[in-house]
């Protein structure tokens, strides 16, 4: 089997954190002038924004809003916490709708003082509130698995099959998956799950990046592509091949990237695109 490399930018997309050091404005400008398509959108970067502004600024930049990032954390031992989690992924839908973002992406969270099976449970009962509001709005949700690293608090949700089997559980066309490699590359069962995803409709996303060899930090040492040990190529052969065709989106946090010039770093990540993806 020949894998193929990208060809070119069309299906390049890039989330805002990965560019951390500018601000919303400054990624929108700058990821469009470099021949970026696509942008994910990191919530915070909304913060006392005017989103009519932001969402003119996206069009006369042609720009694609891939994700809204991100929604989730719904676990928790205290019922009103639950409750007003809800509450604030109803407002990243709303957000998403305003500026034209088909998907939300969730951080399903986990609670360390109840069982993972617990929280799945709840994390079950919360995306199944939202449902209404996001066929209302025509914004999909998709479940992001987290690394098991990430169990304790990040998430409950720490494999393609439990995020299939959610998925399946809740079977709504408004629920489905963000895969991401860096959290997802190590599973022997990867690309059976793939498959089972694909058949589902419920491949939503796919997050790139790399995993550094000597990692130094669990959040903030990703590798941009062809730094590290994951064979992207080949899980990009393998969704496509289950269906999907969206955008490929960088999802790096870095201290060490990020203490780089961001323009320069940004031609480095458009090449490491073209090379390794
Ligand atoms: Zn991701």
């Amino acid at each position: 089997m020949i894998i193929h490399s990208n060809k070119d930018f069309s299906k390049l997309c890039i989330h805002t954190q990965t560019t951390k050091p500018w601000t919303l404005e400054e990624c929108i400008i700058n990821f469009a002038s470099a021949g970026v398509k696509g942008i994910s959108i990191w919530r915070h970067l909304l913060e006392g924004k005017d989103l009519d502004k932001i969402k003119l600024l996206l069009d006369s930049n042609q720009m694609d809003v891939v994700s809204l990032v991100r929604g989730g954390f719904f676990p928790s031992v205290d019922p009103k916490k639950r409750l007003s989690a809800i509450e604030d992924n109803q407002l990243a839908i709303e957000q998403a709708s305003a500026l034209g973002a088909p998907l939300v992406v969730l951080v399903c969270g986990a609670e360390p003082k109840q069982s993972l099976e617990s929280s799945r449970q709840q994390i079950k009962e919360g995306i199944t509130a939202l449902i209404p509001l996001a066929e209302k709005r025509k914004v999909k949700l998709a479940i992001e698995p987290l690394h098991p690293m990430y169990g304790a608090e990040k998430s409950a949700i720490l494999t393609l099959g439990q995020a299939n089997e959610m998925c399946e559980l809740i079977d709504s066309p408004w629920v489905g998956i963000a895969i991401d490699v860096y959290h997802l590359w190590w599973d022997d069962q990867l690309k059976n799950e793939i498959i089972r995803c694909g058949k589902n409709k419920n491949i939503l996303a796919f997050h790139i990046c790399d995993w550094r060899v000597n990692t130094i930090d669990f959040l903030t040492d990703r590798g941009l592509m062809g730094e590290g040990c994951i064979d992207i190529k080949k899980i990009r052969e393998w969704i496509e091949a289950a269906g999907f065709d969206g955008y490929n989106e960088v999802e790096v946090f870095s201290e060490r990237l990020w203490s780089r010039d961001q323009k320069q770093y940004l031609k480095e990540i458009k090449k490491s695109y073209i090379n390794y993806c």
